[in-house]
């Protein structure tokens, strides 16, 4: 299709907080929604996202059983869902070989692994805890964290709105892993209670879940004098939808079959 034509979005989750910021802020110059799709049994499920109030658009939101008819007319599919969604939908995804987007958290070690398996090789995929650039530059920060020396400690502090389903955030979870990486630390410790002392090589992280927080994170280094503190605070979803968006114009020109982050749709070396 021609570089000016708009990008045709299946949007996977069309009516969450996420999908629906996607929706909102897609620039009608540069995107079409051609897929809204949500979880089956939603009220929403055959409404259109104009009655629905999500954008002036009619069209309908379908369940997931019709989302390899979805995105046989879309270029790229964008999810914003549940792990357990994730999961049933993923192998429909990989058949249909469109670039997937994928910002869907929480996923259990043997989901990870599973999703992995089957988009790898498979379909362009841009998948990321974060899709915000702020994050992602304090993602490449807490990587310089391997310069400090030895006696300093590292730890997360996350904070999101009480809805938020998953703890910690999948953002915690990747600084965590950086962090941890850069640093040799070999335990996570999530929370203190009761006698808890800090040993040495642990990495710390701890969440808060109240009101509508859109997402904040801050990465804490305490030396024995000094102490660092790095923070990103999302001011809304839009700073992950801005970013998804990003991505899946950046997706649409990579159609090499294989998993990539939003480091590498930025340019940033971690
Ligand atoms: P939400 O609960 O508001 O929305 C979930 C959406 O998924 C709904 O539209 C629901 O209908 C749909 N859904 C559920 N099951 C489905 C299925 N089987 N098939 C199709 N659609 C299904 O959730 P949210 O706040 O929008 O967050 C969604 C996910 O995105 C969460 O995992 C959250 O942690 C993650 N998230 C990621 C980022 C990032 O930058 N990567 C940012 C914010 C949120």
């Amino acid at each position: 299709m021609p570089a000016t034509s708009p990008l045709r979005l299946c949007v996977v989750g069309a009516t969450g907080r996420m999908g629906g910021t996607i929706i909102k802020e897609a620039p009608a110059d540069r995107f079409t929604i051609t897929g809204a799709v949500a979880a089956e049994g939603e009220s929403a499920i055959g409404k259109t996202l104009r009655e629905l109030e999500i954008a002036d658009i009619d069209l309908k939101v379908v369940p997931p059983g019709s989302l390899g008819e979805q995105l046989r007319s879309a270029d790229v599919c964008i999810s914003f869902t549940a792990a357990a969604a994730e999961v049933a939908n993923i192998p429909t995804v990989a058949a249909s070989g469109r670039p997937f987007i994928l910002g869907t958290t929480g996923f259990s070690d043997s989901q990870q692994a599973y999703v992995l398996e089957a988009l790898g090789g498979k379909v362009p995929c841009v998948m990321a805890s974060n899709f915000s650039i702020g994050a992602n530059v304090l993602f490449a920060m807490a990587a310089t964290l391997k310069s400090l020396p030895p006696d300093f400690d590292v730890s997360v502090l996350e904070m999101h709105h009480s809805g938020k389903a998953d703890a910690p955030s999948g953002t915690a979870k990747t600084i965590a892993e950086i962090v941890s990486k850069a640093r040799g630390y070999s335990t996570t410790v999530h929370g203190r209670s009761g006698l808890s002392k800090r040993a040495k090589g642990e990495m710390e992280v701890a969440s808060f879940r109240g009101g509508g927080h859109p997402g904040e994170h801050a990465i804490y280094a305490f030396g024995p004098y000094e102490m660092l503190k790095f923070e990103h605070v999302a001011f809304s979803r839009s700073a992950f939808a801005q970013g998804a968006l990003l991505a899946a114009g950046w997706i649409s020109q990579h159609p090499e079959p294989r998993i990539y982050s939003m480091l590498d749709v930025l340019g940033f070396k971690v």
